[in-house]
């Protein structure tokens, strides 16, 4: 059999592809090494919660385009992301905003607010004398002040590096967003929310018509034959792995989890928490069912499922989430992208053929785009 593309991966860019190709009249075959569709937005069922098994997945847009097209094919619920920070036991609001600067200072109005951001920033800024912040932790004291560094962005971001804030380079942190408004919404997009019934329903509408074949990893099955079975390729695994590593390996930061069941119906209150001090080595804990029970029905699962977030040294073998930027990484990739684009018929797509780092809609809007294209 013949088919238009063959498709390496059935996460989103792969899934939304082969939608936009099936809608065409184009023959898909998607494969993925995974024993699950869907790649890194698979849910997994634990005591009737959708469990996000690789990490916390909020969708959120501005695009109207994306989110009527997510939409159509499943419809989205209310959730809305508001995190809250624990350190040392007291409890604060993110992202910053009036409701963290009444918990840290009791204060009642923007006004008194914005006067006690302005003090401690000045006693930062006059402290350089006139140098240029030269890490992290100085260019975070010049645009919020000692409160809101020590108690909420550097011992966090200490466990997400695996490195001191004076070690971190200033440009990490260009802005820290604070609002004078009580307003705990994370995002500032116009539309978020989750799948109804979960993402692996939108992976299964993104996937119907085209063939599918988990455990099948392409390097195994597909890459010295494929030209055989399909007209184009579209690659949405590792870029370097494409072409066996031959300029160097590219670097990635991985983040493990440790799930457990709890035997209560309401462990944290919240989907997410972030543990802002060093006291506990997790940087986040995730508490799935927040993401789509709401109300009384939160307590009619009597269970609840959590999963603790750590930053991890990535090693080959384990996941790759986060592309590493800096100058090696990038030159190495750039390298790389000029061998894929030599490629005949081979399109890559997505956060790991790119090697770089999208949130969910921009995926889905590259993926239709570069089905466009072709
Ligand atoms: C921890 C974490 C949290 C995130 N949270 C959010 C969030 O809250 N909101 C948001 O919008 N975005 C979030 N994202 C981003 C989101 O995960 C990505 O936008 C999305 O997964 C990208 O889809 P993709 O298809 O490019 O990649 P993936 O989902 O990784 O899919 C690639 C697929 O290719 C398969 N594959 C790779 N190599 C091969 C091979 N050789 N043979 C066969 N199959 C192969 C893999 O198994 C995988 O299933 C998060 C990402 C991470 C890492």
């Amino acid at each position: 059999m013949k088919y238009d593309y063959l498709i390496i991966g059935s996460g989103l860019f792969g899934a939304t592809f082969a939608y936009k190709a099936t809608q065409a009249g184009k023959k898909c075959l998607v494969i993925d090494k995974r024993p699950h569709l869907g790649g890194n937005v698979y849910c997994e069922q634990m005591e009737g919660i959708n469990v996000h098994k690789y990490g916390a997945h909020i969708f959120h847009t501005s695009n109207k385009e994306v989110w009527d097209f997510v939409n159509n094919l499943v419809p989205f619920n209310r959730y809305t992301n508001c995190p809250v920070a624990n350190y040392h036991g007291e409890l604060y609001n993110l992202p910053f905003n009036m409701n963290t600067f009444s918990q840290l200072w009791g204060v009642l109005t923007p006004e008194q607010a914005k006067a006690k951001i302005e003090e401690q920033r000045s006693e930062a800024i006059t402290a350089l004398n006139g140098r240029e912040p030269e890490n992290l932790e100085k260019q975070a004291l010049c645009l919020v002040g000692k409160d809101i560094f020590y108690k909420l962005i550097k011992e966090y971001t200490e466990k997400q590096w695996g490195r001191d804030c004076k070690e971190l380079p200033a440009f990490i942190i260009k802005r820290l967003p604070v609002r004078f408004v009580f307003d705990n919404n994370y995002f500032n997009d116009q539309y978020q929310g989750i799948p109804i019934g979960g993402y692996n329903e939108l992976i299964e509408k993104l996937l119907e018509g085209s063939e599918v074949k988990t455990n099948c990893d392409f390097f195994k099955e597909y890459k010295d034959n494929w030209r055989e079975i399909a007209d184009a390729l579209v690659y949405t695994g590792q870029l370097d792995e494409y072409f066996d590593y031959r300029l160097g390996r590219l670097d990635w930061r991985t983040v493990s989890f440790k799930t457990k069941v709890e035997d209560v119906p309401n462990y944290q209150g919240n989907a997410v928490v972030n543990y802002t001090s060093h006291e506990v080595p997790y940087t986040r804990v995730i508490e799935h069912k927040h993401f789509e029970m709401f109300g009384q029905a939160v307590y009619d699962v009597p269970k609840t499922v959590v999963s603790e977030e750590y930053s991890t040294e990535y090693k080959p073998g384990m996941e790759p989430y986060y592309p590493v930027n800096d100058e090696r990484n990038n030159a190495l990739a750039e390298q790389y992208r000029e061998l894929a684009a030599k490629e005949e018929n081979v399109i890559f797509g997505g956060r790991l053929a790119e090697y770089k780092y999208y949130d969910m809609a921009p995926v889905i809007e590259r993926a239709m785009a570069q089905f466009a294209a072709n």
